[in-house]
């Protein structure tokens, strides 16, 4: 027997792939979606100076999952683009991140810790670098070759040819799929519903009965300046001790815009989530795992209609091309489950 009446909470990658799966599946399918707008943090909006801005920062798209981009090019068609970033020293030098033999050479290998790593982590995550997770860190590579590309190993990095916000439209438009904007989840809704795939907080779902789980946020700043191009690269990131870790100028990114006499750029000021507005971005791993541990003694209290999903729901970052290949699975797995007639109440 199929469930017919399926609720998701949350348009971002995870809800929005899920529903489409569904509803092409057959079943129909509620979305709540507490902002005004549907893309997740992938959301991106044409400015006043026709330069298109991602509202929660640069979102560069590359993976080696094909399945995922087969998927994905159903509702868009693609702009190849390989990202760069520099680092500005101290001296007004710009010099290559992730840190390859150039870099190396000009700060000093012995150096790249407390130039590169050290402020950053202090600034991005509020702790100092022995106190975070050593998976953070090691994301990181040092590369031994003169390779400028900031993902030197996907197969395919690309952006979307008319935006996310776009792609995100012609994914939800099916008959069996219904969006709600500026639609907190409440809760009980999800008794309405013969499954709830819920990409909130789970912390927050549960009522914080066993504590908060933290995250980071970032304010983003954004500035117009009168200049056809002010930056070398797509995101220069700062090496000093103030609050604020990179810069990114739209126009560098392809289809983004060119107006001649302006650029946009936004820079970004990590802080807790709680000082701005509860926007949790990414999960704090700790060096001792007790945030994760948290997380599992919530997941565990998750009824059997209720599966929880994306970056908040799994308490994991998620990069766009995981958070898509996620939801296929569990749209998938959630399908052979109904088709075995084993979901309903
Ligand atoms: C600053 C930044 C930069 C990033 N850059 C990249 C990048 O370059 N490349 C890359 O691959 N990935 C990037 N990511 C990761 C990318 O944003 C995620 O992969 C993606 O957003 C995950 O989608 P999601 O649906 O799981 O979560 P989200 O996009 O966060 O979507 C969850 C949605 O649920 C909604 N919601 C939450 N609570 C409720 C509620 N109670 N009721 C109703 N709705 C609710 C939220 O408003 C949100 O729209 C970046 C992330 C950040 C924060």
């Amino acid at each position: 027997m199929t469930p017919h009446r399926i609720l998701v909470v949350g348009a971002g990658f995870t809800g929005a792939v899920i529903a489409r799966e569904l509803a092409d599946a057959g079943m129909r399918v509620d979305i709540l979606e507490q902002r005004e707008h549907a893309g997740g943090n992938a959301f991106d909006f044409v400015n006043e100076h026709g330069i298109r801005v991602h509202r929660y920062g640069p979102h560069l798209f590359h993976t080696s999952n094909m399945q995922v981009v087969e998927w994905l090019s159903r509702f868009t068609e693609w702009l190849p683009y390989r990202h760069r970033v520099k680092a500005l020293l101290s001296d007004g030098r710009f010099v290559t991140l992730p840190v390859n033999a150039e870099t190396a050479a000009i700060v000093g290998l012995e150096n790249v810790i407390d130039v590169f790593f050290r402020p950053y982590t202090r600034k991005m995550w509020g702790m100092e670098l022995e106190q975070v997770d050593p998976s953070i860190t090691s994301r990181v590579p040092i590369r031994e070759d003169l390779n400028e590309f900031y993902f030197p190993d996907d197969k395919f990095q690309a952006i979307p040819k008319y935006g996310y916000s776009a792609l995100f439209n012609r994914m939800l438009d099916h008959e069996r799929i219904r969006v709600q904007l500026n639609a907190p989840f409440q809760p009980g809704m999800e008794r309405e519903y013969d499954h709830c795939f819920n990409s909130m907080p789970i912390d927050e779902f549960f009522g914080y009965t066993l504590g908060d789980l933290p995250y980071r946020s970032i304010r983003f700043h954004n500035v117009t300046l009168p200049l056809p191009q002010a930056l070398p690269v797509a995101t220069v990131n700062f090496t000093h001790d103030g609050p604020y870790t990179r810069v990114t100028e739209w126009k560098h990114l392809p289809g983004h815009g060119y107006p001649p006499w302006h650029t946009t750029l936004t820079i970004e000021e990590p802080c807790d989530y709680r000082a701005n507005n509860n926007e949790r971005y990414y999960p704090v791993k700790d060096r001792g795992g007790l945030n994760r541990d948290l997380y599992r003694r919530y997941a565990a209290m998750a009824s059997e209609t209720m599966t929880f999903v994306g970056r908040c729901g799994l308490y994991a970052y998620l990069d766009m091309h995981q958070a898509v290949s996620h939801a296929i699975a569990a749209a998938s797995k959630f399908v052979a489950r109904c088709d075995a007639g084993s979901t309903m109440r």
